[in-house]
């Protein structure tokens, strides 16, 4: 039984995605249609579809939102954007997948319902001895869109997922993106120049392996993928849309033209931080000395205290350690804050 028959044709008329994957929350039976300029629409299930122009393409693109459902302005930028291309506004030059990660914490408006869908990708869904639950199965499910979308595209073409997200917190640096852990493999350069372009140039280089959806993509599918955070967290109707309009004309360039040329490449546009180290929360007794506003990037002379876990003090072992996503109400054996320290450019950018 379908819960929502004939959908299809009100979403040609309206190309409002979001609305019918919210009334959606977990399941949408597939459908397709065809728009008049022969662009192939394929919706595969709540919150995700697909878009394939009648033209030859070069570059398969993922663009999500709502991994976190309260993290609205990227919601209402992607929107905006199936909208325009449903109307014949916007002309595809690529395939784009949009995924809304997870509707009914949009429904919520939390940042997850049972479990943060960001700690569960790559393959930590599924785990011997822990039982499955709405998010689990929505993170193995959007991995098989994920692969399925790539594994079709043409040989040869560029993949990129760019997964959109707003901060908890204010940041000194109030747009940043995260580099997933390449295993040794270069930074890529016109990546950076590409989120320069969305009005992004503070850039995070991890160093390990993650579960988040943007090290999936890139570490399964070789994806150009970041997690890209675009400011911080606002109610619907609250954002200050203005503040995005870089990040929303670079996405428009992306999937409507053949070869987006940015701004050449400048070492000095650029703020770059490697991970320095990760702080787990151990015990129930866990503080941060700095007040709860502290914004992201905030930097420590080395010798300050950064945390206390229990009888465990920790502190800056490096001149100008900063904090990034600090949080002390994790569960205990969870991340409650990460340090990075700056980083140039070198060899290993290409
Ligand atoms: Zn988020």
């Amino acid at each position: 039984m379908s819960a929502t028959p004939n959908y299809i044709d009100n979403l040609k008329k309206n190309g409002d995605f979001l609305s019918l994957s919210r009334a959606n929350e977990w399941h949408l039976d597939a459908s397709e249609c065809q728009l008049a300029n022969g662009t192939k629409v394929s919706v595969h299930d709540t919150g995700v579809i697909e878009f394939q122009p009648s033209v030859k393409t070069n570059k398969d693109i993922v663009l999500s939102s709502a991994i976190h459902g309260n993290e609205t302005a990227p919601i209402e930028i992607c929107d905006q954007l199936i909208k325009a291309i449903f109307s014949g506004e916007l002309e595809l030059a690529q395939r784009v997948m949009f995924i809304y990660g997870n509707p009914q914490s949009i429904n919520i408006d939390k940042r997850f319902v049972e479990e943060n869908l960001n700690r569960l990708f790559n393959g930590h869904h599924t785990v011997d001895g822990l039982a499955m639950n709405n998010e689990r199965n929505r993170a193995a499910k959007l991995e098989h869109y994920v692969s399925d979308f790539f594994a079709r595209g043409e040989a040869g073409s560029a993949r990129c997922h760019y997964d959109l997200h707003t901060a908890i917190r204010g940041s000194k640096n109030d747009k940043f993106a995260v580099y997933p852990y390449l295993h040794g493999k270069p930074w890529k350069k016109s990546q950076l120049q590409f989120l320069h372009s969305c009005g992004v140039n503070t850039v995070l280089m991890m160093k390990s392996a993650a579960t988040t959806f943007s090290y999936y993509s890139s570490y399964v599918h070789g994806a150009d993928s970041f997690t890209v955070e675009l400011g911080q967290v606002k109610p619907f109707g609250e954002n200050d849309m203005t503040k995005f309009a870089k990040t929303k004309e670079t996405l428009i360039a992306l999937i409507t033209q053949n070869d987006v040329q940015y701004k050449e490449f400048n070492a000095d546009d650029f703020e770059l931080f490697s991970v320095h180290r990760s702080i787990n929360r151990t015990q129930q007794d866990f503080s941060f000395p700095f007040p709860d506003d502290a914004v992201n990037f905030t930097g420590f002379a080395k010798g300050e205290l950064l945390a206390t876990d229990g009888q465990t003090c920790y502190y800056a072992d490096v001149e100008g350690e900063a904090i990034i996503f600090p949080n002390a109400d994790v569960a205990i054996g969870q991340r409650a804050l990460l340090t990075v320290v700056p980083l140039e450019i070198n060899d290993n950018f290409k």
